[in-house]
C-alpha cells in the first residue's frame, strides 16, 4: 500500500466552511501524489468553548457522561463537513467517529484515556479510500459510550492514530512551529526547527498549549516523529524528535506559562493519621492531575500545597468534600489568582546558576513567588497572575528566547 501520513487540523484551522474547502484541495493535491491520508480534525473554532457556555447556563456541575455525548459532536461535526468537500473534489473519502474508528478509551468521562486503536479496521478501510477525516478527541468505553480526551485532546488522537499505523504526524495549527515561548505573550519569541520529545513534553506539561502533553509523551514512547507547522503555509515548521541538533543547544530551550491553575493548600492538625495517603487516593480515584507539591510539618499539624488544573475544580471540590467527612478540622483555601511560570531545558543538567539567574532577575524586577519546585530540567514559580505577561518577558530576555 501507500505511504501513509498522520495529519491534523486544529479548531482555528478549520473554524469555516471555506478553511475546510482549502484544506480540501490541498489533501486532494497530497493524495494525488501517491499518498493515503488519516486527517484527524478539530471541532470548528470555538465550537467546544460554546457548547460547553450552553451547559453553563443549566449546571455548574454537568453529568460527565452526558457531557462527552454533547462536546463530540463539535469534531463530529468537522469531519462530515470535510468529507463533503473532498468528495465533492472528486477524492475517496470517509469520515469516521471516534468510536467507528476503533479508537478505545478507559478511565473517566471528559479525561479518558486511549487504550488502543483497532488497527485491521483502519488499514481495511484506507484500501478502499484515499483520505480518511477521523474526528480528534473522543472515543469510546468499555460501555460503548462516547467519550472525551480533554480539552486539546486531538493532538493526542492524531499521534495515537500515527503510532498505531506506523505512520509519521504531521500537526497543523495557527503558529508556524513550536515558540520558546507563547508568541501571544512575548511576540519576540523564536522559533525553535528541532526539540526532543523530552524538553516538549515538559514544556507542554508545564502549560505551553501548543501540544496536548499526553500526544506528546504517546510520540515518546512509540517513536511517532512529530512535524508542527502553519495550515496551509510553506513556513518550515519544527521537529519533535528522540534526538536534536547538540549545535542548537541553550541551557534554557523554552518559557512556558499557565494561568489555568488552581492553588489549593489544605491543613490538618493530626500528622499522624492517614490524611495524606488518603488525599492522595482521593486525587488518583478522582484522575486529578497535581504539580508543585509541597509539605510542611510543624509541630501536629500538616500543611500541604498543590496546584491542579481549573478544569479539575469540580472534581477537586468532591474530593475536599470527602475529606472533610472523614477528617474532623481539615481547613482547605483554594486560590485561583497564581499562575505557574517554568523555565525548560535539557541544557540545566550539565549547566549550573541557571536557577541563580532566575531567581534574580525575578526578585529583582519585584515579582514575588510563593512556591518553587524543581526537575531534572526545569524550574517552576507559582507568582501572582497580574504579573504572568511580565515575568515570561523578563525570563526570555534573560536566557534569549
Ligand atoms: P489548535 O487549535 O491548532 O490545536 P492551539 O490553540 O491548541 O491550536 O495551539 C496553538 C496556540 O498555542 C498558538 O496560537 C499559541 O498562542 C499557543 N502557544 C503556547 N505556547 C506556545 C509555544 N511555545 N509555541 C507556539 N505556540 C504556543
Ligand atoms: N475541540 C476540543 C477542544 O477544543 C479538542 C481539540 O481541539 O483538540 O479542546
Ligand atoms: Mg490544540
Amino acid at each position: 500500500m501507500n505511504r501513509t501520513t498522520v495529519l491534523k487540523f486544529g479548531g482555528s484551522s478549520v473554524s469555516s466552511v471555506n478553511k475546510i474547502k482549502e484544506i480540501s484541495k490541498y489533501l486532494k493535491e497530497r493524495s494525488e501524489k501517491g499518498e493515503k491520508l488519516v486527517v484527524v480534525v478539530s471541532a470548528m473554532g470555538a465550537t467546544t468553548d460554546e457548547l460547553l457556555k450552553k451547559v453553563s447556563e443549566i449546571t455548574d456541575n454537568p453529568n460527565p457522561r452526558e457531557l462527552d455525548t454533547l462536546l463530540s459532536i463539535g469534531e463530529q461535526n468537522t469531519i462530515s463537513l470535510m468529507s463533503i468537500a473532498l468528495n465533492d473534489l472528486g477524492v475517496k473519502s470517509r469520515s469516521l467517529t471516534g468510536m467507528q474508528a476503533g479508537i478505545k478509551t478507559f478511565g473517566k468521562h471528559t479525561k479518558s484515556k486511549i487504550a488502543g486503536i483497532d488497527v485491521d479496521f483502519i488499514s481495511k478501510e484506507l484500501e478502499k479510500y484515499d483520505v480518511l477525516v477521523v474526528a480528534g478527541f473522543q472515543g469510546f468505553n468499555e460501555n460503548f459510550e462516547i467519550t472525551t480526551l480533554g480539552r486539546g485532546g486531538s493532538d493526542t488522537s492524531a499521534v495515537a492514530l500515527a503510532a498505531t499505523i506506523g505512520a509519521p504526524c504531521e500537526i497543523y495549527t495557527d503558529v508556524i512551529g513550536v515558540y520558546g515561548t507563547d508568541p501571544r505573550i512575548y511576540p519576540e519569541a523564536k522559533k525553535i526547527n528541532r526539540i526532543s520529545y523530552e524538553e516538549m513534553l515538559e514544556l507542554s506539561a508545564l502549560g505551553a498549549g501548543v501540544l496536548e502533553p499526553r500526544c506528546v509523551e504517546i510520540a515518546k514512547n512509540y517513536n511517532v516523529a512529530i512535524y508542527i507547522a502553519k495550515t496551509l503555509s510553506e513556513t518550515k515548521g519544527t521537529w519533535i524528535m528522540a534526538n536534536t541538533d547538540l549545535l542548537e543547544k541553550k541551557v534554557v530551550t523554552g518559557v512556558a506559562l499557565d494561568k489555568d491553575i488552581l492553588h489549593v493548600t489544605l491543613t490538618y492538625v493530626d500528622d499522624s493519621s492517614n490524611f495524606v495517603e488518603e488525599l492522595f487516593n482521593q486525587l488518583d480515584q478522582y484522575s486529578i492531575n497535581i504539580d508543585m507539591i509541597s509539605q510542611v510539618v510543624f509541630e501536629n499539624s500538616i500543611n500541604i500545597s498543590f496546584t491542579c488544573k481549573v478544569d479539575d475544580k469540580n472534581d477537586l471540590n468532591e474530593v475536599i468534600d470527602n475529606l472533610e467527612k472523614a477528617f474532623n478540622g481539615v481547613k482547605h483555601s483554594i486560590r485561583t489568582d497564581f499562575a505557574k511560570i517554568s523555565i525548560v531545558g535539557s541544557g540545566m543538567r550539565d549547566v549550573s546558576g541557571v536557577a541563580a539567574r532566575s531567581f534574580r532577575v525575578l526578585s529583582s524586577n519585584g515579582i514575588k513567588f510563593y512556591q518553587v519546585t524543581t526537575s531534572e530540567i526545569s524550574i517552576s514559580y507559582a507568582i501572582d497572575g497580574d504579573n504572568s505577561t511580565k515575568a515570561v518577558t523578563l525570563l526570555c530576555k534573560e536566557f534569549d528566547i
